[in-house]
């Protein structure tokens, strides 16, 4: 006879919907309040991106494998070190493999409804990756471009402004290239410089490797950019109490949720951004509302931070950050744009995860940049992949001058937030690649592919900040970081 093991066993009583009343049998966790840990990830009650939900858990322990393999967290510490506190960067990709849709996105959107009811300026700012998913939540297929329709959707429920993310990714840009050229030519002991827009890698960072800090961008990542800015600027150009502003990021990012609650990123007081809505929250509240998003007409940014370059559009997927900090530093250390053939570097697209599995399947280019710059620029997916490539990083088998690192497969076009397929696999690679290519179109069809021919960058230099890199732009668009290393415990 056939000998089913305890997983199996477990796992048929899950299906059954009887978890709840199963005793937690793993050795040696007894102690713990997280039970069937060796199954399943531990989230903590006040996680702020994910909710857990155990009377719908059926033990799969697909949340497990990935949190494990592709982000290297479970497994990678131990409760009983850390007093029975998980930890956990909020990735959110638990949440795209849950088969009992146990583990969600925190619900933030109902908090958007209590603001308007309370009499505040509603400001909605779409990050890149939005528009080349939310259609799939009604039927369209993968990496339908619904940018118009998104702007619409988000009128019809309030807002009053609709913003475009990708400006706070062009000012990103303008200024971790500066930082990144000024590194190259006289501060080498900070390379390579890791990009630090992604914060589930920053909070992996600070827990794992602190001792990386000192070479990540100090920039601060686009939403926390487009939040400080539209308190301050855009509240001034458009005679707004900042105070009164209720600012949202929609994004296909979980950790933002995370991110947007650092007491770092506050401006004069007041949190840069206030609430976080993803992709798969935003189609619930259509659907809550009865919009017919079928019938939506398209609709435009409003014109102050809605004009935004391609090369913050590509920002939401794997290589565009680092390729759109190519084309800025080109112009600083030329003094002009670039040619158009270096607008594509195709070695940096894609998904392109098959080759030097040992070193993390990095994507790789060597990148002229002019006489006496030429450049290494590494590109790496999921942290059980960055784990790898810090190692040969470390020994010296690959050399680097900028790290392009992201947290989810595909960049932000796979974030925790993004829609699901109606069957397992939730996420396929045909659906990345869709949502990737409609991004890079998203790019040639713009009229600006620059960050820093943005005009709302432009004008914000010479109106506030003064030159790249001064004292106010890092007042405003930097920051610091934190060792937690304490939070695995001793
Ligand atoms: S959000 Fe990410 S890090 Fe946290 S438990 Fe889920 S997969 Fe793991
Ligand atoms: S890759 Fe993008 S979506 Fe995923 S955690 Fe990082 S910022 Fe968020």
């Amino acid at each position: 006879m056939q000998q089913i093991n305890r997983r199996d066993w477990l796992r048929m009583l899950g299906a059954a919907g009887l978890v709840p009343i199963l005793p937690d049998m793993a050795m040696g966790m007894s102690s713990s309040t997280y039970r069937h840990t060796d199954i399943r990830v531990a989230m903590a009650p006040d996680n702020p991106a994910i909710v857990f939900d155990e009377s719908k858990c059926i033990l799969c322990g697909a949340c497990r494998r990935v949190c494990q393999r592709v982000m290297s967290i479970t497994g990678y510490y131990d409760l009983k070190k850390t007093g029975d506190q998980p930890v956990c960067v909020h990735c959110g990709q638990c949440s795209m493999v849950c088969e009992g849709d146990a583990l969600t996105p925190r619900p933030e959107w109902q908090a958007i409804k209590a603001a308007k009811a309370r009499g505040d300026i509603i400001v909605v700012s779409l990050s890149p990756a939005v528009r080349v998913s939310v259609a799939e939540c009604f039927g369209e297929p993968a990496g339908s471009y619904c940018e118009g329709e998104v702007i619409a959707a988000l009128r019809a429920l309030g807002a009053d402004y609709v913003l475009d993310t990708a400006t706070g990714a062009d000012l990103t840009i303008v200024e971790e290239a500066y930082e990144w050229v000024q590194r190259l030519q006289k501060e080498r002991n900070l390379l390579p410089q890791f990009t630090s827009c992604c914060p589930s890698w920053v909070k992996f960072a600070e827990t794992f490797y602190p001792e990386l800090l000192p070479q990540l961008s100090s920039v601060k990542s686009p939403i926390a950019i487009q939040g400080a800015v539209i308190k301050t600027f855009f509240a001034r150009q458009m005679g707004l109490d900042a105070s009164k502003i209720f600012n949202v990021a929609l994004t296909p990012c979980t950790s933002k949720k995370f991110e947007i609650r650092r007491p770092e990123f506050a401006v004069s007081g007041l949190r840069g951004m206030d609430a976080v809505v993803t992709v798969r929250e935003l189609a619930d509240w259509i659907r809550s509302e009865e919009l017919e998003y079928q019938t939506l007409k398209p609709s435009q940014f409003d014109s102050l931070m809605g004009n935004a370059s391609g090369a913050g559009v590509i920002f939401g997927n794997t290589g565009g950050v680092a390729e759109a900090i190519l084309r800025s530093a080109y112009f600083y250390l030329n003094q002009k744009d670039p040619p158009s053939d270096f607008l594509r570097f195709s070695e940096l697209r894609g998904l392109n995860m098959f080759s030097n599995r040992s070193m993390g399947s990095p994507k790789v280019a060597s990148v002229r940049l002019d006489a006496t710059h030429t450049v290494t620029v590494l590109v790496v997916q999921g942290l059980a992949n960055a784990r790898k490539l810090f190692a040969c990083l470390k020994d010296g088998t690959i050399k680097a001058d900028l790290v392009e690192v992201m947290a989810c497969e595909g960049g932000c076009i796979g974030g925790g937030g993004t829609p699901r397929a109606k069957t397992v696999p939730y996420l396929t690679r045909a659906m990345r690649e869709a949502r990737i290519k409609a991004l890079y179109t998203g790019d040639t069809s713009r009229s600006i592919r620059l960050a820093h021919r943005n005009p709302l960058v432009k004008q914000l230099y010479q109106d506030v900040l003064g030159d790249f890199g001064s004292e106010a732009a890092k007042t405003l668009l930097h920051t610091s970081y934190q060792s937690r290393k304490k939070d695995l415990g001793k």
